[in-house]
């Protein structure tokens, strides 16, 4: 691979609009058939609804077929074969990695992978982080756990396969990654926001060293919106004197989108590999136009052994009007995932994201970057309580800090708050993915 090469497949990162849509349409043909021939469940879902391979001729016909949930998955997997049930669709011993869902609710979703299909999952990733600027030379520092979770495997992959040196930061702890990535002198790493904002945390309050000295210059976060969100890719840039890139994926999807060095406000999808529809939450209709709201029903074009035809993954996003400075013909979407549909709630009869709130918190000065948030019932109406750490040097601006907090909550979310102060290091910290919004009105 030449290092100067700006993108990773020329070809299809360049593709006209009109080409990518009939590459999509092609792939879409393939994997429904693929899928409708070897999976029991796929099948019958079809069949219910009078769908079969030759009924799919334009996107006018992909709106028609049945979309998956992921509690159908749950369901599956209680069928033959063990453990994965009948939507695999190769024989049990071509399937080479396990993996399953990290989700908080309900049961874990079982993924298995062909060989192939995890030389896919490699190929998404290497997109990414070609169009992030690892090249080569890189020596990338992985501060993860691996484990059962899909997480950043690929992303070890996928570095391996550009050429990058790797370096596994397992069970490390977080102090020993830290003295690891200075050691080596690691230029990149991966990582949640939640932990890139944690490891410099504790660089400079137990190890005094600040992060922004040391020599990561790239960071890839996964996980969570965080970098995303104005307001956290800034504190971990400053906090760590790198740029930090978002990317989205999911175990029973793949790694379907990521930002570029241009850093545009938004993630391409990388359409070549996927077809991203938005629906509109209440009227179910495709949203084709930038600007308005819904969530992502996607389909995996390559994925095999257990196919992602149509997922209805929760994900809210919106299309983005402008193309990218970049290059890339493939879409953006403006602001990354903005939260899932099940956590956009209402609250007071207004519809709430969480990720609001953290982009007004983590803008302030004066306060840390952990907060938490528990909507809850006060007879008939809710509340909205915000615990947030200030930092030690601005304790004696806590009114301020309120004050400004409130009216900036008001502005940003149209709701009030009961806002509670708390000293430095006083709320729970997070390793991986974050738990900071609890709604105690759900039932359960
Ligand atoms: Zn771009």
């Amino acid at each position: 691979m030449d290092v100067k090469q700006k993108y990773w497949n020329p070809v299809l990162e360049t593709l006209p609009r009109g080409k990518i849509r009939q590459l999509q349409l092609n792939k879409f043909k393939q994997i429904f058939k693929w899928t409708y021939d070897h999976s029991k469940f796929h099948r019958q879902l079809y069949d219910q609804a009078g769908i079969k391979p030759e009924d799919i001729r334009s996107f006018k016909d992909i709106k028609q077929v049945p979309k998956v949930e992921k509690s159908m998955m749950r369901d599956i997997q209680r069928k033959d074969p063990f453990p994965y049930g009948d939507a695999l669709c190769v024989p049990l011993e071509d399937v080479a990695v396990f993996r399953q869902t990290s989700g908080t609710t309900g049961q874990p979703v079982y993924q298995p992978d062909t060989w192939q299909d995890w030389e896919w999952w490699t190929e998404c990733w290497s997109y990414i982080l070609w169009a992030q600027g690892y090249r080569p030379q890189d020596r990338v520092f992985i501060p993860f756990g691996y484990n059962i979770f899909v997480a950043f495997w690929a992303g070890h992959y996928a570095a391996e396969k550009l050429g990058c040196e790797v370096v596994p930061g397992g069970v490390l702890d977080t102090k020993a990654r830290i003295l690891k990535i200075q050691e080596l002198q690691a230029t990149a790493m991966m990582a949640t926001p939640t932990y890139v904002l944690g490891m410099a945390e504790t660089a400079k309050s137990k190890m005094d060293l600040d992060a922004s000295g040391l020599t990561i210059d790239k960071i890839t976060c996964a996980g969570e919106c965080g970098a995303s969100i104005p307001s956290t890719k800034r504190r971990m840039e400053q906090a760590w004197g790198a740029k930090v890139y978002d990317h989205a994926g999911a175990t029973e999807i793949g790694a379907w989108s990521f930002e570029c060095t241009e850093q545009p406000g938004g993630m391409h999808v990388n359409e070549a590999l996927f077809l991203v529809e938005i629906e509109d939450v209440e009227t179910g209709e495709i949203i084709e136009e930038p600007g308005r709201r819904g969530k992502m029903i996607i389909t995996a074009l390559d994925r095999q052994a257990q196919p992602c035809v149509r997922f209805d993954s929760k994900d809210v996003i919106e299309w983005a009007d402008e193309p990218c400075p970049c290059g890339r013909t493939a879409r953006l979407i403006k602001g990354g995932v903005v939260g899932r549909a099940d956590d956009i709630t209402k609250v007071k009869g207004v519809l709430l994201a969480p990720s609001a709130i953290e982009e007004v918190v983590r803008d302030l000065d004066g306060l840390g970057d952990e907060y938490e948030v528990v909507v809850e019932k006060d007879g008939d109406t809710d509340r909205i309580k915000l615990r947030v750490e200030v930092l030690p040097e601005a304790e004696n601006q806590c009114q301020l800090i309120e004050a400004e907090l409130v009216d900036q909550l008001r502005l940003k979310t149209n709701l009030r708050y009961d806002i509670e102060i708390c000293g430095c290091e006083t709320l729970p910290r997070y390793e991986v993915k974050a738990k900071r919004f609890k709604d105690l009105r759900r039932k359960g």
